[in-house]
Order: C-alpha cells, then structure tokens, then sequence
C-alpha cells in the first residue's frame, strides 16, 4: 500500500527539531509521496534543502500563497516565474484567495491568483487552490479561466456538496485531509456522494491534525487516520482508498 499527501509543509520551521523522525514515521506508516506547496520566497531555500534530502519522495510545488500577497507582491510573482525558468515544478501552488486573514487584500489577490493560473495553463501544469472564506471569489475566477487546460486540486475541501460539484466541474480534485475527521466537519456527510476518482489525500501538515490529534502539530504519517475515515465513509478497504487516490494523484502531478 502506498499512500500520497498532496499537501504537505514538510519543510517547516516546526519540523526542524525532528524533521527525519517524522519523515521516518511516514514511511512506516506507507506514506511514501509527499507534494510540497509553496509560500513565498522567504521558504524556497528550506523546500529546496528537503527535495536534495529527500529526492525520491518529495515533489515541489511553486506559487505564492494568498496570505502573502502584499504590497510587494510583484516582486514575489516574480520570483515565482524566475523559478520556473531555472527548473520544474510539479504544480502551480498554493495559490487563491484567503479573506480569513486580510479582506484589504483582495484585488491583489484575485490578481496574484490569475497571473499564477495562466501561468499553470501556459506550462500545462496543475494548479493547488488555497481557499479560506472566499467560495464565490475564487469561483468567479475559475469561470473566467476555464479551459481544458486548467485542472489541479481544491486543497483543504471544507465547502458543500454542491460547492465539491462546481469545484469538480472545473476539472479540479478535492483534497481531503483532517477536517474529514472533525465532529462538525461537515464533509463526511456527503463525500460518498462524490466519485473516488475526484479525490485526493492529504494532511497540510503542520496544520489541521485529524482526530485523534486534533490541535496538536500535524504531520504526514496522520494521513493515515485521513485515509481510514475515507475508507470508512465509502464503505471499502484502506488499501483500496491509497491505490485509488494515489493513482488520482500520478493523474493530475505526472508522477
Ligand atoms: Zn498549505
């Protein structure tokens, strides 16, 4: 069995302590691919430094994050087309809109969040969407930029059944991690409504640890209690859920 987390920050300052535990832990636990999202330049030497450790089972992404999207913005976006002309990337990501933190931000944002997916269309590369109280805003701009070139995943799904509807219907696949887990999370009330092919695991460590752990730092190898809820809901084996969303994941990364 082998199990891929789409959306990992292996390379956080949270990890520097015990960084080969954890990646040690996953392992045992058959977590064996691992997609790293990108934030800003400020995190690009560390997600460098990880990839040379790890060359075989770590698979970066490049993009800015909506929640670094500032006055200096582009300057970053920048950065990010710099990078994808030294080397490749597998994704365009995280990118989006997040209106949790910074509602001033926004048309900054829905521009980052273009750019940043012309830019995937261009490359004909996925794209990782981060979306934080802003639905409608990234919709808006998804309807806009439709195209049989655009496809990736809605990372951290935590909408409705119909949000998961249009979501899919922009070619994207919906990344389910811990809050599938949650008592109040919602989700698992309709995920076996959804196809198995338009899912993806993963744990957007070190945030968002699934029950058991919730609150505490998260880290990949909890993808298995992700992958065990999923398989509960859907009614079949665990093996069957990582040979699934794993195979999900070789379609829309090419690896
Ligand atoms: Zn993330």
């Amino acid at each position: 069995m082998i199990l891929t987390d789409t959306h990992t920050h292996l390379y956080s300052n949270q990890f520097d302590e015990d960084r080969d535990t954890i990646m040690q832990r996953a392992f045992d636990n058959n977590i064996k691919r691992f997609f790293i999202p990108a934030i800003d330049s400020g995190y690009v030497d560390a997600m460098y430094a990880l990839e040379k450790k790890y060359p075989k089972h770590v698979f970066l992404m490049m993009g800015l994050h909506p929640t670094s999207v500032k006055e200096n913005y582009e300057e970053e976006l920048a950065f990010v087309e710099k990078q994808f002309s030294k080397r490749d990337f597998y994704a365009v990501g995280e990118i989006g809109i997040d209106l949790y933190w910074d509602k001033s931000t926004l048309a900054i944002q829905q521009d980052a969040f273009r750019r940043q997916i012309q830019l995937a269309k261009h490359m004909k590369l996925p794209i990782v969407i981060h979306c934080r109280e802003a639905f409608d805003e990234i919709f808006e701009v998804l309807e806009t930029e439709k195209s049989d070139d655009l496809f990736g995943i809605f990372h951290c799904f935590t909408g409705t059944f119909e949000q998961a509807q249009q979501a899919i219907s922009y070619n994207m696949k919906l990344g389910i991690g811990g809050v599938v887990t949650f008592k109040n999370g919602k989700i698992d009330q309709f995920l076996n409504q959804i196809d198995l092919e338009n899912i993806v695991l993963e744990t957007d460590s070190p945030y968002l640890a699934p029950a058991p752990f919730r609150g505490k730092r998260n880290e990949s190898s909890y993808l298995l209690q992700v992958a065990e809820k999923v398989a509960l809901i859907y009614g079949i084996s665990i093996e069957k859920v990582a040979s699934i969303t794993t195979q999900n994941s070789k379609d829309i990364f090419k690896v």
